[in-house]
This record gives C-alpha cells, structure tokens and sequence, in this order.
C-alpha cells in the first residue's frame, strides 16, 4: 500500500476467487468516492488475470442493499464484486464477494485526547463507540485511548444489517441503540456528517463525531436538533393527509413487503387512500414527474434517508417509514427511526 492511496482493499479476497473459481468476466460495483482510488488495485488485477475481463459499474452503488445483481446478468457476469460494504441481505446472484475498503487515516492521540477532555468538561462518562465500516482497523486504537484516560467504553454487539459489533450504516444503528441506556452519549467513528446525524436521531443522545479524514472532532448535537425540527415540520404537515404516494424499492435489497403490507394496512384502517410506486433510484426529480394533484404526502420503504437527505426540499412531506408509522398511529411523542 503506497504512502498516497487513503484506501487498502482486500484484494487477496478477489484473487482467492479468482484462483478457485477462475472467472472470465468480473462485474465490479463500487462506491462513487472510492472509484477513482480503486483504479490502482484493478491495475494490478488486470496485469497478474490477463485473461479475465473486468468491468467497473458506473452506477451509484449507496449501500449493499443496492447490489448490481441484475446487472451482472444482464451482462452475463460470473462474478460480482461489491467494494465498500457488507452484505445486506441474501442476494440471488448466486456469485457475489464484499471486498473491505479499509481507512488508511488516523487520528492523531492529541486529538483524540482532546476530545476526551471536551467530553469530560460536558460530564460525560460513559460513552458508546460506534463506526462506519472504513473506519474498522482503528476501533481498538480509539477505544484504548479512551479507556486509558478513564472513560467507560461500550460496543453494541452486532444485528440487523451489519455485521460487526460497533458498526453503524445509514439505515441501521442498532449497535449503538443495544448499549443506548448504558452510556451517556456517542462518539462515532466516521467522515462527514452523514452516519452522525442518523445515530443522534436513532438515540436521541448527544453525538461526538471523530473525523479520521479530517482528524478533528465535533460534537452535532445542535445539527441533529436541527434535523430533528425540520422532521418534526414535516410530520405535522401529513397529518391531514387524505392519500398518500407510498415509494416501493425496485431493487432487491429495498424492496421490504412486510413493510410495505403493514403501512398499506395502517393507511387502510384510517380509512385514508394510497398510490404506489416503485422506484430504482429516487430523486427529486423523479418524485417532480411522478406527483399527483390528489397526492397529499409521500412515504418512502426503499431507504429511509432519502426522505432526509435527498427529498427534504420537495413541495410535499416525504417521510422515512418510522415517520409514516409515527404519522399513522398518532404516536407523535417519541421520534421513531428509521423504521
Ligand atoms: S437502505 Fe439506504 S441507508 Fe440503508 S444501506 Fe441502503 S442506501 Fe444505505
């Protein structure tokens, strides 16, 4: 791994499969921030497995729930590598490898102790550490500065959607929520601000976000209050809501008919109408072309951050599954996400 590549991948994955299973044509999906740092390693792939054709997917690729399966039929791919994430759910591509796109960055132990005393001065003593998947080869690193400097350090063990004990994404935080009443906020390992907002508003305690890239710490509590009022606005506005645009995930992994069964039933009970759509990847746009008059307010089953961060400035409330449910059943109290 050279000085200048921020990501290590697991290659050694690939070329395993690559020796057992001898594939010709590879189909590669990759995460739109890490395409261009990937290139190297498929470099080295093509040189040393001239024989096999490898092609890179220009689609977005947002999460495993999102695996290019049909894709790789259609072009009759033998294998599919997913770079970036874990498996989500089980594919039915019978041939699919998650290869680990792992930080090379660290924060610093000055920042990291800097943050301690900033945690300290706000009286926290017990914190839950969570993180997103890149970020996993420095856990232990993190979690041993905290400790030393005597905070208590609490990791959720792994469910849901993820794999390993501590790690969050975008629509699960279930890790954190398991040690949620144990510790007195969250200090997530991650860039941006993406991962840290959804875990304040899936614990509703003060979030600490550690940035490796940036290696520099924020606290967002005040964000995620931000976030949380502009949601709140939107539920208020659907509350009278006669009919309802209710958005189906075209691919597999979005796809959620239990979901979908028991938010039609909700809306039936109340006696309110629905309209469905089925959507591979949703945008403003898309929701602008297929909006009806008589449609009041949307709901969104693929992915509930869509409703957050890409469809917040459409004219009509879209809301995440917890937000409809919340909308559905009158129970405004507790804000329920995301499912
Ligand atoms: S549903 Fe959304 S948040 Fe969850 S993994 Fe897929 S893209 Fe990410």
């Amino acid at each position: 791994m050279g000085k200048n590549k921020p990501y290590i991948f697991e290659i050694e994955k690939i070329e395993s499969i690559l020796k057992e299973r001898k594939p010709k044509k590879i189909l590669i999906q990759i995460p739109d921030g890490l395409k261009k740092s990937f290139y190297n390693t498929l470099d080295v792939l093509k040189e040393k497995y001239g024989n096999v054709e490898f092609i890179i997917s220009s689609d977005p690729a947002y999460g495993a729930c999102f695996l290019a399966e049909n894709e790789a039929l259609n072009l009759n791919a033998d294998l599919l590598v997913h770079v970036g994430h874990t498996e989500y759910y089980r594919p039915s591509f019978s041939n699919v490898v998650y290869v680990g796109a792992y930080s090379t960055l660290k924060p610093s132990t000055d920042m990291i102790r800097s943050l301690i005393s900033y945690v300290k001065s706000k009286g926290i003593e017990k914190v839950g550490l969570s993180y997103v998947i890149q970020h996993k080869p420095i856990v232990n690193y993190v979690k041993n500065i905290l400790e030393q400097e005597s905070l208590r350090v609490l990791i959720g063990k792994k469910s849901g959607y993820v794999k390993y004990d501590g790690q969050i994404i975008g629509c699960d935080y279930s890790t954190a929520v398991k040690v949620n009443n144990y510790v007195d906020a969250h200090i997530v390992i991650c860039g941006g601000y993406f991962h840290a907002i959804g875990l304040g508003l899936a614990t509703m305690k003060p979030v600490i976000k550690l940035d490796p890239y940036t290696n520099s710490f924020e606290d967002i509590s005040k964000t995620v209050k931000r976030y949380l009022s502009v949601r709140y606005a939107k539920i208020m506005r659907s509350l009278d809501a006669k009919k309802y645009g209710v958005i189906v995930g075209a691919r597999k992994g979005q796809y959620r008919s239990e979901l979908i069964k028991f938010l039609i039933k909700l809306i039936k009970s109340r006696g309110l109408e629905y309209e469905l759509f089925s959507a591979d990847i949703l945008t403003i746009d898309v929701l602008r072309n297929i909006d009806r008059d008589d449609i009041d307010a949307y709901m969104v089953t693929s992915c509930p951050r869509l409703p957050i961060d890409d469809l917040g400035e459409f004219e009509k409330p879209v809301l995440t599954p917890g937000e409809a449910i919340m909308v559905l059943t009158g129970n405004l109290d507790k804000y329920r996400f995301p499912w």
